[in-house]
C-alpha cells in the first residue's frame, strides 16, 4: 500500500514516513500542495495524508483538485493537522476529505485510522466493480429482452415500444408515419410438408431478407408472432410505405424458397397489408386503429389471392374521448 504524505513541516513528514514504513507500507512525502497534486497524479497512491496550513496551496485546496480529477475512483484522503477548530474539520470534510487527525498524533492511533479509512474505500471500490457488473448485466439484459431468440431481430416488445415512440415523434412533427403488417403465406401447409425445423429456418431467412429491404436508420422490422412481421416506417407516407412493401414482397418471392404444397406459387410468398397516419397530436389513443387499418388491409391481400400488398382505405375511425379522427393518407396505387 502506498502513502503519500503532503506535509510541509520536515520534521513532521519524517517522523509520520519513518512509521509508515515501520508499518511495512511504501511513504511517499511532498513538501507542499503543488508537489503533492503531481504526485499524487504520477504515484497513483491508495491513500492520502494531507497538511491543511503549508505555503502556497493549502490543504482544502488540495483536497478539492483530487476530488475534482477522480471521476470513479475515491483515493482516500486523512487531514493531519495543527489545526484544532471544528470549523477547519467542517471544511476538510466538505473539501472531500475522508478522516480528520489533530497532531499530535500516536503512531498506534494513525495506523488504526489508515486502517478504517482504507477498509472503507476498499469497500467502495468492491462496490463499484459489483455496479459496473451489474450495469453491464442490465445492458444485455434489456438488449435480449427486445430481441426475438428464433429470427434475431426486433420482437414484439420491442415493436409496441417503437410504435409509440415513432408515434409520438411523428405526432410531434405533424409527419406520415406507415405500418406494414407482413404474413407468410400457407405456413401452415409448409411446416406440415417441410416439418418444423424447416420451417423456422425459412422464419429465419424471410426476417433477414425483410430487415435487408429497409434503407432508412428509423425504420424497424419485427417479429409480431408466429410466422408474422410488421415494420414500422416512420416519416414515410403511404406512397413511400407500399414502395417498401412491394420491395419486401419480391424480395421473398425472389428467393424461390421452395414451397410444393402452396397454391399461390411453388415458392414461399408473403401478403402485406399496409396503413399509414399523421398521428393526432391529442394522445396515442390511434395506435389500436392503425394496426386495425394494417390487419385489415393484410386480410385483403388474403382475400385478392395472396403474394401482394394492399394499401388500407378511409379514416381510422377511434373511440374515445374527442374521437380523433386519423387520415389515411389517400393511396397512390
Ligand atoms: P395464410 O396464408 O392464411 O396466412 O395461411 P397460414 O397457413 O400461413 O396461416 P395459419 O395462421 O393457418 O398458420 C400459421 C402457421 O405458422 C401455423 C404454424 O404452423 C406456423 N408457425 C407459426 N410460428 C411458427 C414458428 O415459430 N416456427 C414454425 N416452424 N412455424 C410457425
Ligand atoms: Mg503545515
Ligand atoms: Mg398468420
Ligand atoms: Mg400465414
Amino acid at each position: 500500500m502506498k502513502i503519500l504524505v503532503i506535509e510541509d513541516t520536515v520534521t513532521s513528514a519524517t517522523v509520520v514516513c519513518g512509521w509508515l514504513t515501520g508499518m511495512g507500507l511504501t511513504a511517499l512525502h511532498a513538501a507542499n500542495g503543488e508537489a503533492g497534486l503531481e504526485m499524487f497524479g504520477s504515484e497513483r497512491p491508495d491513500l492520502i495524508l494531507l497538511d491543511i496550513i503549508m505555503p502556497g496551496m493549502d490543504g482544502f485546496e488540495v483536497a478539492r483538485h483530487i476530488r475534482a480529477q477522480e471521476k470513479d475512483n475515491w483515493t482516500p484522503i486523512i487531514f493531519l493537522t495543527a489545526r484544532a477548530d471544528e470549523k477547519d474539520l467542517q471544511r476538510a470534510i466538505e473539501a472531500g476529505g475522508d478522516d480528520y487527525i489533530i497532531k499530535p498524533v500516536s503512531e498506534i492511533v494513525l495506523k488504526a485510522k489508515i486502517n478504517a479509512v482504507y477498509r472503507m474505500a476498499q469497500m467502495r471500490d468492491a462496490l463499484c466493480q459489483v455496479k459496473s457488473k451489474l450495469e453491464k448485466a442490465n445492458r444485455e439484459l434489456q438488449r435480449l429482452s427486445s430481441i426475438d431468440g428464433l429470427t434475431g431481430i426486433a420482437n414484439r416488445r420491442c415493436f409496441d415500444e417503437v410504435l409509440l415512440r415513432e408515434w409520438r415523434r411523428c405526432s410531434r412533427s405533424s409527419s406520415p408515419l406507415s405500418l406494414l403488417m407482413l404474413d407468410v403465406d400457407l405456413f401452415k401447409l409448409f411446416n406440415d410438408h417441410y416439418g418444423h425445423q424447416m420451417g423456422d429456418e425459412c422464419l429465419k431467412i424471410v426476417a433477414h431478407t425483410l430487415v435487408e429491404t429497409t434503407q432508412r436508420p428509423n425504420d424497424m422490422v419485427t417479429r409480431y408472432g408466429g410466422e408474422e412481421f410488421a415494420t414500422i416506417l416512420p416519416e414515410t407516407d403511404a406512397g413511400g410505405a407500399l414502395a417498401v412493401a412491394e420491395a419486401m414482397r419480391a424480395g421473398i418471392e425472389g428467393l424461390r424458397i421452395d414451397h410444393a404444397w402452396s397454391s399461390v406459387m411453388q415458392a414461399v410468398t408473403i401478403s402485406v397489408g399496409v396503413a399509414c397516419v399523421i398521428p393526432p397530436r391529442d394522445g396515442e389513443a390511434g395506435i389500436p386503429a392503425l394496426i386495425k387499418a394494417a390487419d385489415d388491409a393484410l386480410y385483403r391481400a388474403k382475400e385478392g389471392g395472396r403474394n401482394q400488398v394492399k394499401m388500407s382505405q378511409g379514416v381510422i375511425r377511434v373511440a374515445g374521448p374527442g374521437m380523433a379522427n386519423i387520415g389515411v393518407l389517400p393511396p397512390r396505387l
